[in-house]
């Protein structure tokens, strides 16, 4: 490719809106521009990369035995109805409305439509397991879009779904794609980990992360050096101390309360029933004591009553605090550290089992005793968050933090979307179950944003050579050396070589400068003194290596 007929509309600004050194420089090297918030068009350079990925991508997901298909990102609503998530996904969710006033949505994910397009078409064990993926556009409204393609509304995303007829089925499903993600990662040439990941609400199932390691990404990571356990910081758990010194949830003697129904609940807190995730509540003459209500962020786990003297109660969702009739800061969500809510992450096991030990009284009851009406399991679990220095859970020494982009996930879902959309299939003996599901994601265009954030310097961004947008560039640096750059681009190209050749008027230093930002992993520089002496001068973009190479050899050399 000539730079001359090609469209790569550098900048030498630094633009004022990016914050990210990967949003800097794909503006600057001309990769993307912005349409709207978290919305962009990939010019030429970032098509070539995004490309690389894709077909990277593909390859890995055919062998592990994905059938890719294309499947509509408009979604009608009755399929999320069904699911219950047309509720649930909230303001992140993109709707609309044809002419009739039917409901439809922007796919943000696939689990609903490719679950109701196979349970008509997959009827018998003899069908399974079935690998489907697609690459494709999701649109999610997120709430602050930002760092470029890195967090847009308009993004990018492979998404595999496997349908097997049992739980062993399931596990090799997961264990291929574990092996894909981590062959498309580093295939891609990028530093990166797998996590373990907080399953969310749906609870008890696997997940995992995979995040490309860089200082700025935005999710947090827990890691031991000493057996490899690593997990994002909603997940990880900390080895605690057998005894507490004192206990951080006192025991506490109430007169019994009357538990309340559902609908109590709901009118009380004007939120449709379905918000509800946890249908255990008390209630005193004037208040609830415990609710849990599934908010737009995650889990939001709103407690009332003589709860709020526990010190864990800081930041709230204003708008929840206002409907409970209660100062903010009084009530909030578990589990979001990054809004600075402390996760019980001192609270000592022992003194949770020495409470659950305490006797009940005639019309009196113990609060944090009971487990199950006090708390549950999964909450315990968030209470054991780990923090940088806690002992691994596993082998005790410190763990370390680290930060990351989560670029890929993967998820164990079992019969979540196949129950709730009548999926089944008919098994060897006979009865009709639900197929065993799970998800599989990799963000294609935030892949772009985080290897040049893990790969930049103050000059620009340092391809990875698998996924760079050409891999070598010729700078010929005056009008007398273009001949034999010429030469070396022909014989370069004719090799099968991705080569740009700057062939600009402009001057050297524009042209080094360039070169620099939009990052080609190997720059073949022809200027007056080295082809003087027959040479050419090479530099390798990611080491700043430079050394020179006979002009006779340059092909055989690249090669
Ligand atoms: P995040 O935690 O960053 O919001 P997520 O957990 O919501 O991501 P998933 O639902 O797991 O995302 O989607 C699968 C993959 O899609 C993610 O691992 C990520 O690589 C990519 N992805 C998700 N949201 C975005 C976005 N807004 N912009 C670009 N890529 C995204
Ligand atoms: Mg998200
Ligand atoms: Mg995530
Ligand atoms: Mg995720």
């Amino acid at each position: 490719m000539r730079y001359s007929q090609y469209y790569i509309p550098t900048l030498r600004e630094v633009p004022s809106e990016a914050e990210l050194d990967s949003h800097k420089l794909m503006l600057r090297a001309g990769m993307i521009r912005k349409a709207a918030a978290g919305i962009y068009s990939f010019l030429p350079l970032a098509q070539r990369v995004l490309k690389k990925i894709i077909r990277i991508v593909e390859e890995e997901m055919d062998r592990a035995g994905g059938m890719q298909v294309l499947l509509p990102i408009v979604q009608p609503a009755e399929i999320w109805h069904q699911t219950g998530r047309w509720d649930v996904y909230g303001d992140e969710m993109f709707r609309l409305q044809d002419r009739h006033g039917r409901d439809f949505c922007l796919g943000p994910t696939h689990e609903e439509m490719i679950t109701t397009l196979l349970k008509n078409e997959v009827r018998s064990y003899r069908d399974l397991p079935l690998r489907i993926y697609q690459i494709q556009n999701k649109y999610r409204d997120e709430i602050r879009p930002r760092f470029g393609v890195m967090r847009a509304r308009e993004f990018i995303m492979k998404d595999l779904y496997s349908f097997d007829r049992d739980e062993e089925g399931l596990n090799r499903s997961y264990e291929a794609m574990y092996e894909a993600y981590t062959r498309i990662f580093t295939r891609c040439g990028l530093k990166f980990r797998a996590v373990e990941a907080d399953s969310g609400a749906i609870g008890g199932e696997v997940s995992h992360e995979f995040m490309v390691l860089a200082p700025a990404g935005e999710a947090v990571i827990l890691y031991c050096e000493g057996c490899n356990y690593a997990a994002n910081d909603e997940k990880a758990t900390a080895a605690l101390p057998e005894t507490a010194a004192e206990p951080l949830l006192a025991v506490e003697k109430v007169a019994t309360p009357n538990q309340a129904t559902v609908a109590e609940v709901t009118a009380f807190l004007k939120v449709a029933p379905e918000k509800l995730i946890k249908t255990l509540f008390y209630k005193t003459e004037s208040e609830f004591i415990a609710v849990l209500v599934r908010g737009d962020d995650d889990l939001n786990e709103i407690k009332l009553g003589n709860l709020l003297n526990q010190p864990y109660w800081l930041a709230a969702p204003e708008e929840i605090a206002e409907k409970l009739g209660l100062p903010v800061g009084y009530v909030g969500p578990v589990g979001l550290k990054e809004k600075g809510v402390k996760v019980f992450a001192d609270l000592r096991i022992q003194t949770m089992k020495n409470a659950i030990c305490g006797a009940n009284e005639q019309d009196f009851h113990l609060r944090h005793v009971n487990l199950e009406r006090d708390f549950t399991v999964d909450t315990f679990a968030d209470l054991r968050l780990a923090k940088a220095g806690d002992a691994c859970v596993h082998c005790g020494q410190p763990l370390q933090e680290t930060r990351g982009v989560e670029v890929g996930h993967i998820f164990k879902l079992g019969t979540k979307y196949s129950s709730a959309l009548n999926a089944t299939f008919r098994d060897e003996d006979g009865v009709e179950k639900p197929f065993i599901m799970g998800c599989y994601g990799i963000g294609i265009s935030r892949i772009m944003a985080a290897a040049i954030e893990q790969n930049n310097d103050e000059n620009g961004i340092k391809w990875p050579l698998p996924i760079a947008p050409f891999q070598v560039i010729i700078l010929a640096l005056g009008e007398e050396q273009k001949a034999a750059a010429e030469q070396i681009y022909r014989e370069l190209t004719a090799a099968g070589v991705e080569v740009l050749y700057d062939d600009r008027d402009e001057r050297p230093g524009v042209k080094f400068k360039d070169a620099d930002l939009i990052g080609i992993p190997l720059r073949l520089t022809v200027g007056p003194k080295s082809l003087a002496q027959g040479e050419v001068e090479v530099k390798v973009r990611m080491t700043g290596e430079d050394f020179r190479w006979p002009l006779a050899e340059i092909t055989a050399r690249v090669l």
